[in-house]
């Protein structure tokens, strides 16, 4: 499956939680794909206004970039929940599904789903599952 704009997105915020400079090469690595690649999409991330780059630090998310990807993470925590709560999964499990799902799945379904499960504040990982609208701020560590 080609990684799509919320994949680097997502990648790019992750990188970030880590370190402070990111670069072309450590994101073709995170993806598995070419730095060519990686080149291509940060043009149309940088187009969007999705992703600034800065001489020191490399590439930084947005305002809109954040909100994005924060709700990436809002839907495939969401998911996770309610695939062990509700299809008996295993926690191995979830995170594959919940990568494919997250990108389908409408704003109006998360929102139902939010209420099916009651509201959780956290994923079975432990991460956490911003409100709606709401930024990620992660308050525990996920593993
Ligand atoms: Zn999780």
């Amino acid at each position: 499956m080609t990684p799509n704009k919320e994949d680097y997105l997502k990648c790019i915020y992750e990188i970030g939680t880590r370190q402070e400079k990111i670069t072309n090469k450590e994101v073709a690595q995170l993806m598995q794909v070419s730095p060519p690649a990686v080149t291509e999409m940060v043009k149309k991330l940088l187009a969007e206004q999705l992703l600034l780059k800065d001489r020191s630090v490399g590439y930084i998310l947005t305002d809109l970039g954040l909100k994005l990807v924060s709700d990436l993470y809002r839907k495939h925590r969401l998911i996770e929940v309610f695939l062990v709560n509700h299809l008996g999964y295993t926690t191995e499990e979830i995170h594959e599904e919940a990568e494919v799902l997250e990108h389908t799945v409408s704003d109006h379904f998360v929102e139902q789903l939010e209420k099916l499960l009651h509201f959780p504040k956290n994923c079975p990982h432990g991460g956490t599952i911003p409100a709606k609208g709401e930024l990620l701020v992660e308050k525990t560590i996920p593993l």
